[in-house]
């Protein structure tokens, strides 16, 4: 592969039985048409599989669209295409280890104005794992509203969720949904990104009145020669 167009998968695998978000069922996948029936249908040493999945739309890495938090906010089908693509994208990076609250004064001193930043916290390490629901790093309302007065493009975390979920309340989906900047969540790998110089990408199938749905999310790294 051309080295100059270096692409890194940020996206869990998503597979029968996995949680990924506690309180909501796994995805069940399994064979609508298997091999060994299909064979009635085609001449001999032809066969297909055909899939059915049922799931939940919030599973595996997954964006979020306005009409998740919002009855008329903007649904799968129609955010842009531009939106999801080629994103000048930055990484912050903010161990768990270190703090689960992510406040602007993290945010602060960094060129983010149309950006798409993705904050790292590790959290990723604990994915398929119990430890992976409760006590997950998230952005502080105050965070959300300085990304949203930054105008950036897209916030991704490593996360369970970009929300504290101690409470009742959402701070950071109701500032940054509001105001049509999309959030991807559950990502993984980030730390295999450089900080800046690379593009990222999450798009979603075209569905009408579906706010969030799973995404194969990579970053592209630029040519830096
Ligand atoms: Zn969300």
């Amino acid at each position: 592969m051309d080295k100059n167009k270096i692409l890194i998968d940020l996206s869990h695998t998503i597979e029968n039985g996995l949680i990924t978000y506690k309180g909501l069922p796994a995805p069940i996948i399994c064979d609508y048409l298997s091999r060994e029936k299909s064979k009635k249908y085609y001449e001999e040493g032809t066969e297909f599989q055909i899939g059915k999945i049922e799931m939940v739309s919030n599973t595996g890495t997954y964006i979020d669209c306005p009409f998740h938090r919002y009855e008329n906010g903007k649904d799968l089908s129609e955010v842009d295409l531009k939106h999801f693509v080629d994103l000048d994208a930055l990484v912050i990076r903010i161990p768990h280890t270190e703090t689960k609250e992510i406040t602007e004064e993290h945010l602060k001193n960094i060129k983010i104005r149309n950006r798409a930043v993705l904050i790292q916290t590790g959290w990723d390490e604990y994915w398929n794992t119990e430890k992976y629901f409760e006590d997950n790093p998230y952005l502080t309302k105050g965070a959300a509203e300085f990304l949203r007065n930054s105008s950036v493009k897209l916030v991704g975390i490593d996360s369970h969720n970009i929300d504290d979920t101690k409470g009742k309340s959402r701070p950071v989906h109701t500032v940054l949904l509001g105001a049509d900047i999309l959030i991807v969540e559950h990502l993984c790998n980030l730390n295999l990104l450089p900080d800046k110089g690379f593009s990222f990408y999450a798009v979603p199938p075209k569905f009408k009145g579906i706010g969030t749905f799973p995404v194969r999310a990579f970053a592209k790294l630029n040519n830096n020669k």
